[in-house]
Order: structure tokens, then C-alpha cells, then sequence
């Protein structure tokens, strides 16, 4: 059962749970971009995040990597693992696309082969800037040995989600990962959904994510449930 309410960000908010072992995440309709400048509310938003996050992290869990995934309570409500945030931004990149195409020469589209990965300070206040190694050790955010924990989960998560996305005609671009500790180990946490990847279709190459709503593409609400209906079709029947 829900408890008192213990912080809400830009998309959901965490609940007490009568077990001091978890929580309660609940999917909200708001959606924020540009560091919150931007703001609207989305019918159905919730819904189809927490949907999209729920299969993908079963697949996950089937594959190997720990989630802090239990079961879903509502539509929209996801009872998971109590952990501790790591306040990084565990960003992945399969192809250019985004703030990496405004700040280095690289042109939108261009595939990364390995992957490029990038860590980001999770703050607002600062503007989630980009980290490297020493500055993350000596911000006291990672030990140098979760760092390349981190790195090698996200390696792991990102090919495992590019061919389960491929199957469903959608490309992968980059996607955002959080991640968190919990008796000595790290698992992954938050969301992989619409609001934290690039999905776009791979026959028309148009997004089907929050880029939509950032950049005024289109109808959001479609977008969303275009990509519900391809990974979670069982919702819909
Ligand atoms: N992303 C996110 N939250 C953030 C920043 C980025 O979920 O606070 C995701 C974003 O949706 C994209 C990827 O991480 O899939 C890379 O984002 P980028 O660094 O290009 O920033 P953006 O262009 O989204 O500002």
C-alpha cells in the first residue's frame, strides 16, 4: 500500500511502502524537457511508460541483469527495490543524435561502432554536466570500480536492447540509464521508456519519443502508443 510520498520528479513519484524494502514509483502524465523550461500533460503517458519500463525490464531480469523491478500494482504504479540513486546519468549512444550533434562535429545519424558512452552528474542545479572519471571520484558520486561496473552493465543492457528493439522496427539511437545500490551490488533502477530513449521507426526514421513533444513533431500521444503497441501488444488487446 501507498505510504507517504518520499520525493517526485519531473515524471514520477516515489511512495513508502509498508515493507521498508521497497518503494512504489508511480508513472505520471507530466512531461518536462529542456530542464523543465518546457511542461505539459499527457493523457495516457503514465500508462504507456510504465508498460514499455515493466517489459523491458522482465526481459532484462530473463537475460541476466538485476532491475529493481517487482511487479506492477496498477497500470501505473511499479513496486520495486528499495536502492540508493547513484546521481549519474549513464547515457548511451548507438547513433549521433541529440545534444552530442550541437556540441562535437558529428553529424546526426552517424553510427557509433563500439557504442559511445557518457556519463552525466544527475543535477538540476548544474545542469546535469558531463563527467569524466576523476571528476565523478572526486565529487564522491562513484568509486572508480562502480564506474567501470557501470559502464560494463550498460554495454551489457544496450545489446541486449537493440536486436529485442530491431525485431519491433524500432532503431535506438541512445537511451538513459540510472542505476542503484543495494546490498553491495548495482542494479539498474528508474525507467527505460519513451521520456529516457530515441526511438525511431526504422522503415520512416521519425521519432517515436519525447523528442516529439521537445521539438513539436507531431502527435505525442500517437508516438507513445505506437511504440506501446509494438513492445507491450498484449495491453491493447
Ligand atoms: N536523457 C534523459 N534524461 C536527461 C538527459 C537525457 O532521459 O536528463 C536521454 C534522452 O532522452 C536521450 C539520451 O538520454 O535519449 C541522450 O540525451 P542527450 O544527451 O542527447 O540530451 P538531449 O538532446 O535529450 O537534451
Amino acid at each position: 500500500m501507498k505510504r507517504e510520498q518520499l520525493y517526485s520528479g519531473k515524471a514520477k513519484t516515489i511512495y513508502a511502502t509498508d515493507n521498508p524494502d521497497t518503494f512504489i514509483s508511480e508513472f505520471r502524465n507530466s512531461l518536462t524537457a529542456f530542464n523543465g523550461e518546457k511542461k505539459a500533460e499527457m493523457e495516457g503517458k503514465g500508462y504507456y511508460n510504465a508498460q514499455i519500463s515493466k517489459k523491458i525490464f522482465e526481459m532484462l531480469e530473463a537475460s541476466g541483469i538485476k532491475t529493481h523491478f517487482i511487479s506492477m500494482l496498477s497500470d501505473i504504479d511499479m513496486l520495486v527495490k528499495k536502492v540508493e540513486i547513484i546521481k549519474i546519468e549513464v547515457i548511451v549512444r548507438n547513433i549521433a543524435a541529440g545534444s552530442i550533434t550541437k556540441r562535437y562535429p558529428m553529424k546526426e545519424g552517424t553510427i557509433f561502432e563500439p557504442p559511445v558512452l557518457v556519463f552525466d552528474f544527475k543535477s538540476d542545479e548544474y545542469g546535469d554536466p558531463m563527467l569524466n572519471d576523476d571528476i565523478a571520484v572526486a565529487l564522491g558520486v562513484a568509486t572508480r570500480e562502480e564506474l567501470a561496473t557501470l559502464r560494463k552493465l550498460a554495454l551489457s543492457i544496450n545489446e541486449l536492447l537493440v536486436p529485442y528493439l530491431d525485431e519491433k522496427g524500432i532503431l535506438l539511437p541512445d537511451f538513459k540509464l540510472e542505476f542503484g545500490r543495494r546490498e553491495g551490488e548495482i542494479i539498474l533502477a528508474d525507467e527505460i521508456s519513451c521520456d529516457t530513449c530515441r526511438f525511431w521507426d526504422k522503415k520512416t526514421g521519425q521519432s517515436m519519443d519525447k523528442d516529439v513533444f521537445r521539438f513539436d513533431k507531431g502527435d505525442i500521444s500517437k508516438a507513445y502508443e505506437d511504440v506501446a503497441r509494438r513492445i507491450v501488444p498484449e495491453i491493447f488487446e
